[in-house]
């Protein structure tokens, strides 16, 4: 009798441990992004959570931005490591997101053939970019008002980042400028050159944020705290080594491509200042992107 009672108790302790012990789905973020360097402190922050808080970080990778901004805009996933300029594009068209972070600092290069020496050198060119809505769309317009040009001096083409190596490569563009490290990958390859970094072409410049749903900081403002503040500590805990040891975990590419493209980025301070987002809205109506950007205000969440 005494066995018989006790293995009740032990069944209902462990029926309730299952019970309390069970995560619910708000315990989970989910989070899209594209295997780059400029994803690396959400894939840094999905490691770091998972061993210090409940919190888990659903990490949805994606193969474009199109894709990514997909699941983003239809809310399959609560937030994303994306392009600003995608993001700012969706909430002008009445999604509600917030951004919270940038995805990382400097990090771009425009990379070209051997034979382009300068900006003036562009004029009749091809050259690529993801994205119309992209700093690389911006940097490239950056780079050519150095020479008093403008788009309509060149081609531009827009191709898929794991493509413009090869292109390069093989001729069929002179250049291009795309989130690591598919720049340093043509730089390996002896395929290209830089012709300038994104420093050297508009100082903290934007380029990736992180952005989340405004549903999502709404229903769980304590797990959207945590992950926010975690995820800027995660970019602090970025040096190169580290970022290197995650880039290796993460993206499918060559130790070598990765040590040169992390020479160019840095994370160690996340926050977007109203400053440096009022000079990427001025670009981004100047060069054509966009003539309503959203406002800081309104689109970006400082206050974790
Ligand atoms: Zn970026």
């Amino acid at each position: 009798m005494k066995k018989s009672i006790s293995g009740i108790t032990a069944g209902l302790l462990a029926f309730s441990l299952t019970a309390c012990g069970k995560k619910s789905d708000s315990d989970t973020i989910k989070i899209a992004y594209l295997p780059i360097t400029h994803s690396l402190a959400v894939l840094e922050t999905a490691d770091e959570l998972a061993e210090k808080t409940g919190l888990q970080v659903e990490l949805v990778k994606y193969g474009s931005w199109n894709e990514l901004m997909d699941a983003l805009n239809s809310g399959r996933v609560d937030g994303a490591s994306v392009l600003i300029e995608l993001a700012m594009k969706s909430k002008e068209q009445g999604i509600d997101l917030k951004a919270v972070a940038l995805g990382h600092k400097d990090g771009n290069v425009i990379v070209t053939s051997e034979n382009i020496n300068s900006p003036e050198e562009l004029k009749g060119k091809t050259i690529a970019i993801p994205h119309r809505q992209s700093s690389h769309n911006i940097l490239l317009n950056d780079a050519l008002s150095k020479a008093g040009l403008t788009t309509d001096d060149i081609n531009i083409t827009e191709l898929a980042p794991t493509e413009m190596p090869s292109a390069l490569a093989g001729g069929q563009i002179d250049g291009y400028c795309v989130a690591e490290p598919f720049g340093a990958k043509a730089i390996s390859l002896n395929a290209g050159k830089v012709l300038f970094e994104s420093a050297e072409l508009w100082e903290n410049s934007l380029c990736c944020g992180l952005v989340l749903t405004d549903k999502f900081i709404k229903e769980n403002p304590e797990n959207a705290k945590t992950f926010v503040n975690s995820y800027k500590q995660a970019g602090k805990n970025l040096t190169k080594e580290k970022a290197l040891e995650t880039a290796e975990k993460y993206l499918s590419q060559e130790k070598e491509v990765l040590e040169l493209s992390l020479q160019w980025i840095s994370y160690d301070n996340l926050d977007i200042t109203e400053e440096d987002y009022n000079i990427l809205t001025e670009k981004v109506k100047s060069y054509g992107l966009s003539e309503n950007p959203p406002s800081y205000a309104d689109f970006v969440k400082n206050d974790f």
